[in-house]
């Protein structure tokens, strides 16, 4: 008897163990299903992020596509959100929204920059050194690649309260090459070799305005400051250690053998976080061979010390500037900038 009741037991206990796996297995299924319905849909905007719109301009939205995992092609249910006043200078933002059968929404935002483009006289790209606080010590006796700091700020103000446009260097080199307009109020700010006096009195006048601007790092020298990231700060390279006279008194990447310029390239760039695509010249000299050599290292523009404006198709390897000095006075500076 004992026996029987010990069989019908194990029996019991193995259709129950049968039971919970039949049941869990079906809960994994619908757990896969659930998994699948989850997934939002794949939003293409066929534009930029952040597009510029000449005033007046009649239809700016771009084309977009959307597909899900799930329902296939959704582009017809793509919706469009935002008011863009294409007759006021402003900035505005679209919202596309897409959503799937099963509700999982993809929203993307485009900003749209409503201006009147820059015209033909080109983009001023500005040209700082040294600082000093005339307070303090006296400017007297420091050349012309030196400049008041309470004079600096007042340049920095006056761009920040007429909305002046500070394009990336992306932009810029679009810019160039045709495939933006920018704004006609644009600038760029560059400051050459990384000196303590441009880290210690203009950085903290760029924070203050909220205004970026690009240090163009000699890394060898000091590399180190690139690496403190300071906010409204971008590092660039004007080499790792060319910034010396060679034997002739010219720099020496005018000097030294093709293969040493790539190495000291690559380095400069190593220094920067291997992100560095903008070059300043030492002492703005060049010739045939530096330009090849940045182009082999990955450099896509690169700045002399010769005067003028950034122009659409100019050759980016040889870009003018324009120099502010201790002498700039505040309404020079607003014709250099207009
Ligand atoms: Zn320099």
């Amino acid at each position: 008897m004992k026996k029987r009741y010990l069989v019908i037991f194990f029996i019991a206990v193995i259709i129950i163990i049968l039971g919970i796996i039949l049941i869990s297995n079906k809960n994994s299924k619908e757990q896969i299903i659930k998994v699948d319905d989850s997934e939002p849909p794949q939003l293409i905007i066929n534009g930029k992020d952040k597009k510029m719109v000449p005033i007046g301009t009649e239809n700016i939205q771009d084309s977009a596509t959307a597909t899900d995992n799930i329902d296939g092609d959704i582009t017809d249910k793509i919706l469009v959100e935002g008011n863009v006043d294409t007759n006021n200078i402003g900035t505005y933002e679209l919202i596309y929204r897409v959503s799937d059968n099963a509700g999982n929404t993809t929203e993307k935002k485009q900003e749209i920059i409503v201006c009147n483009p820059l015209g033909e006289e080109g983009l001023p790209v500005l040209m700082y050194h040294f600082f000093y606080d005339e307070n303090k010590e006296k400017g007297k006796g420091k050349d012309n690649n030196w400049i008041d700091i309470s004079d600096f700020e007042e340049q920095i103000k006056y761009l920040s309260e007429n909305n002046f446009y500070f394009p990336t260097w992306k932009e810029v080199e679009e810019y160039i090459d045709g495939k933006t307009i920018l704004p006609e109020k644009s600038i760029v700010l560059t400051f050459d070799d990384g000196d303590a006096s441009f880290f210690e009195l203009a950085v903290p006048v760029l924070q203050k305005y909220n205004i970026d601007g690009t240090s163009f790092v000699i890394t060898s020298w000091y590399g180190y400051r690139a690496q403190e990231k300071q906010k409204n700060v971008n590092y660039e390279s004007h080499s790792d250690n060319m910034h010396q006279g060679g034997r002739d008194g010219k720099g020496v990447m005018l000097s030294w053998d093709y293969e040493k310029i790539v190495e000291d390239l690559n380095k400069s760039n190593e220094t920067l976080g291997g992100n560095a695509t903008i070059f300043c010249y030492p002492f703005g000299q060049y010739n045939e061979s530096s330009i090849e050599a940045l182009k082999e290292t990955g450099y896509k523009l690169a700045f002399t010390t010769k005067a003028g404006r950034v122009k659409v198709g100019a050759n980016k390897y040889t870009l003018p500037r324009v120099r502010i000095s201790k002498t700039t006075t505040l309404s020079q500076f607003k014709n250099m900038v207009n």
